[in-house]
């Protein structure tokens, strides 16, 4: 069987984009997806500056500007009224900012560039393992004759289980909160200029994020509702607890969201989301690379997965493809130090927020606002919600 150039699996952030840049880069690609109709639609994403910077790299910066709602500032509190989170993008760079954006609309950018960059895109093609030799790879898909290739990329999520014929020391543990989540008309006169956040302990979390438009013609900007809860709750919480209870201990928490929550009318429009951590000792093993959330899923506290993969497709193409194991490796070191200090950061502070823990929420709420005071942990705070750290002290990603 001849080989041609580079499969990818997935057609999420992670693998649109890292076909989008090859493809400019005069690679041919094969991008196989198991969804045999992909449809535009998942959680609203915040896009970092980081992730802006890719975006306008690929001429789609502008489209993303129409469609999503600039965020300035992020805010959580207690119910008490203890500021625990403040961060404004401009103590960052005077012009920096978040986009608050719907995956949907998102995906619906990445996926109209694919078909005019003629990106193969195979739809209903679930891959179900590979081999490698020293001339290429050969993926096995579900009811399709299986295929060679120069290279692989995977790019299918967290809980990808191709992931484990890479020969890294890896694992992926599925976290044991998750959310309910969806994107809500904005009543008129809700503020729309920041993120906002409240907690209770770290076992209750609202999140309100405006993220604009879901495709082009919608007449409506949204905001994202995000409702955090434990696996064991979110199985099956329509028939334990119900939408009017869930709603109340949503008002409760935070009384400003009631007319927001009008939108909110059936329990199917809130949608499930669970994530879990993924940890590599390398992302790359010979032809084959690991990239997006099936490298370094984590929870969407630090709000980065996106922009991690807008960025790992990015770097992929800093050089000229040809020799694909010396072009992983060199990927592989260049993410190192980014992904290393995201990881790390993500499960120190996931905990913080989404679990039953007394002491490090407490110490969250005694100490985060007061920190956020001074200059330099302010300044580290937003570096890193603005997804440039690449280690603890004054590192910086440059892309
Ligand atoms: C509630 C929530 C809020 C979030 N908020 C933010 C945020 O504010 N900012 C941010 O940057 N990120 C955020 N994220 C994270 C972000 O959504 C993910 O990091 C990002 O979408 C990962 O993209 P990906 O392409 O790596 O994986 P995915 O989006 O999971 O895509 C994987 C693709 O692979 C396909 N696939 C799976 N298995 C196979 C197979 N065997 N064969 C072929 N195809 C396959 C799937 O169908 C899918 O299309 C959030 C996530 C959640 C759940």
């Amino acid at each position: 069987m001849p080989e041609s150039g580079v499969a990818i699996v997935g057609a999420g952030v992670a693998g649109a984009a890292a076909a989008i840049r090859l493809a400019e880069r005069g690679v041919p690609v094969d991008l196989y997806e198991a969804v045999p109709e992909p449809r535009p639609i998942g959680a609203g994403l915040l896009l970092q500056p980081t992730g802006q910077r890719v975006l306008a790299a690929m001429g789609l910066l502008d489209e993303a500007l129409a469609l999503g709602t600039r965020v300035d500032r992020l805010f959580g509190d207690t119910p008490s009224g203890r500021a625990v989170l403040d961060m404004s993008y401009r103590r960052f760079h005077p012009e920096a900012y978040g986009l608050g954006m719907q995956r949907g609309a998102l995906m619906g950018m990445l996926w109209r560039r694919l078909r005019e960059l003629g990106v193969r895109w195979h739809c209903g093609a679930a891959a179900e393992g590979f081999e490698q030799d020293a001339d290429g790879v050969t993926l096995r898909l579900a009811h399709r004759a299986p295929v060679r290739h120069a290279a692989l990329i995977l790019a299918n999520g967290s809980f990808s289980r191709l992931r484990e014929g890479m020969r890294v020391a890896q694992h992926g543990r599925p976290f044991p909160w998750g959310a309910v989540w969806t994107v809500l008309p904005a009543p008129a006169g809700f503020p729309q200029i920041e993120l906002r956040q409240r907690f209770r302990s770290a076992s209750q979390m609202i999140g309100l994020m405006p993220v604009g438009k879901a495709h082009a013609g919608d007449p409506e900007r949204g905001i994202n509702l995000f409702w955090s809860l434990p696996l064991s709750e979110l199985e099956g919480w329509q028939e334990r607890m119900g939408l009017d209870r869930l709603k109340q201990q949503m008002a409760a928490l935070f009384p400003e969201v009631s007319p927001l929550l009008a939108g909110l009318r059936d329990s199917t429009q809130l949608r499930e989301a669970r994530y879990a951590d993924v940890w590599m000792s390398r992302w790359h093993d010979g032809r084959v690379l690991a990239i997006g959330d099936c490298a370094h899923g984590m929870s969407p506290q630090l709000g980065q997965g996106a922009n991690m993969a807008l960025i790992d497709a990015h770097e992929l193409t800093c050089e000229a493809a040809g020799d694909w194991p010396g072009v992983f490796e060199r990927y592989s070191r260049r993410r190192r130090a980014h992904l290393r200090f995201y990881g790390q950061a993500s499960k120190g502070l996931t905990p913080m927020f989404q679990s039953h823990a007394v002491v490090a929420p407490w110490l969250r709420d005694r100490f985060f606002g007061w920190g956020g005071k001074l200059p330099y942990i302010h300044q580290q705070s937003i570096a890193t919600l603005a997804g440039v750290k690449t280690g603890w002290l004054w590192a910086r990603l440059k892309l």
